[in-house]
């Protein structure tokens, strides 16, 4: 069966590097692709968002299976498209990738099914929001509704600072996706991302993760993307990852089912695990990046029937195995990322570096031209190495890091920081 991957991140190639093992996968197409997923599967040069070009080449290729990597196309109802179209697909429809796109629709639903989450309010003036962040007092959390590119949350230490916010997001800094507000308490525990397949009736978890979002070293700077990653997340055991199951991810799945928009696709559960417990931050409606580079590099099983199973409603009949190692991966961003930086330089010493044992890298914004490989966006490459244990996995990562030759381009030298020292203390 041809397989049609949308996206072109770290995420995407690691999607592409784990579907192209599978016995089931034949033809590999991405679209868009980069320069580390043409090595592997064929790029399409078809944006994301481009639905009719997507359904006439998956009719002319006859593609058996479309993978959906971001959450834009699927927010804007690519899945209902494909669906229409009879067009097997992994990815949850528009009104399903809500948990996502409203932060507010979220809330409810959380709130209606007694899911733990930090206490809320949810406006769409601004007199009413600063008097409910008034009450609560600093710290304090205001969010964009809608989807802000991971730039709408705002952690607010005074409520001075809070009431600018609210201005701000009703201020249309956000467009559209500042039309409502959240204002939320501050919570205060270890971070953690949790996944889950659905098929809109069943949930499986897969493994656990914990990202990098500042910039710098010591998690200080400005927010990005994500600067690295690394799974198992210390902080997530079995009986905690059960607690999620039972209190956030099963909940969800039977509320959107009683709502009559079932979600099929992958949970991802941006956790805060409190003194009372776990809670949700917020959900996604599609793998996260860099997550998903570990937990490919992780995934012992074919991927390509559990993603058919989650359209398909077979999801029960599914069981995952995962490598007992861990996996860590450090983001090569161009250097200004996340704010400005510069295209089209080159990166050398790709070869040498992904030859090292139990490395795998993943590229994000590369491209190729003319047989070398360029770097075109602020997130470039995802360095990813399996170990017996985080520091294992850390240093072959930064062992084939110093194999790569981009003077413009540079990366935190501390990412798993949190789980090394676990380690060292139970040593
Ligand atoms: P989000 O985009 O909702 O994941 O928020 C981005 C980041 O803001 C999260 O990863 C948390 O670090 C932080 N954050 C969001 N909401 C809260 C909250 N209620 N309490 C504490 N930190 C939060």
């Amino acid at each position: 069966m041809d397989v049609l991957v949308i996206g072109s991140g770290g995420r995407e190639h690691a999607l592409c590097w784990k579907i192209a093992q599978s016995p089931l996968a034949g033809r590999l197409y991405c679209a868009p692709g980069n320069a580390g997923i043409a090595q592997i599967a064929d790029c399409v040069d078809l944006a994301p968002l481009d639905f009719d070009g997507i359904v006439r080449f998956c009719r002319e290729k006859n593609i058996g299976f479309v993978v959906v990597g971001p959450e834009d196309p699927l927010v804007n109802g690519l899945a209902d498209r494909l669906a229409r179209e009879d067009i097997r697909h992994f990815g949850p429809s528009a009104a399903a990738a809500r948990l996502e796109g409203s932060k507010g629709f979220t809330k409810d639903l959380c709130a209606e099914h007694n899911i733990p989450t930090a206490a809320y309010g949810r406006f769409s003036d601004a007199a009413r929001a600063k008097a409910f962040a008034g009450a609560k007092g600093a710290p304090i959390v205001v969010k964009a509704d809608g989807l802000a590119a991971g730039k709408g949350v705002i952690i607010a230490e005074t409520v001075a600072q809070a009431h600018a916010a609210i201005d701000e997001i009703f201020g249309g800094r956000f467009g559209q996706a500042g039309a409502q507000v959240v204002v939320e308490e501050f919570m205060t525990g270890e971070e953690a991302s949790f996944f889950a397949f659905t098929d809109g009736k069943t949930a499986l978890a897969l493994a656990a993760a914990q990202d990098h979002k500042r910039v710098f070293d010591n998690d200080q700077g400005p927010n990005t993307g994500g600067m690295g990653a690394y799974s198992p997340a210390p902080v997530m055991d079995e009986a905690m990852s059960a607690r999620v199951m039972r209190e956030i991810i099963e909940p969800t799945v039977s509320a959107m089912h009683e709502r009559g928009m079932p979600f099929r696709g992958v949970l991802f559960a941006g956790l805060m695990i409190t003194s009372e417990g776990p809670k949700l931050i917020e959900y996604n409606a599609r793998f996260g990046d860099p997550e998903t580079q570990v937990l490919m590099m992780r995934m012992e099983s074919d991927i390509l029937p559990a993603l058919m199973a989650c359209h398909d409603g077979t999801l029960d009949k599914i069981t995952l195995t995962w490598k007992r190692d861990a996996a860590l991966t450090v983001v090569m961003a161009a250097n200004g990322y996340p704010g400005d930086y510069a295209k089209g330089s080159e990166i050398r010493g790709l070869d040498a570096a992904g030859a090292l044992p139990q490395t795998q890298i993943f590229h994000a914004g590369t491209r190729a031209d003319a047989g070398k490989v360029l770097a075109n966006g602020g997130r470039v490459l995802n360095v990813t190495a399996l170990g017996a244990n985080v520091s294992e996995a850390q240093a072959r990562a930064y062992a084939a890091i110093a194999k790569i030759d981009w003077p413009e381009g540079f990366c935190r030298r501390d990412i798993g920081f949190r789980a090394i020292a676990r380690e060292r203390e139970t040593i």
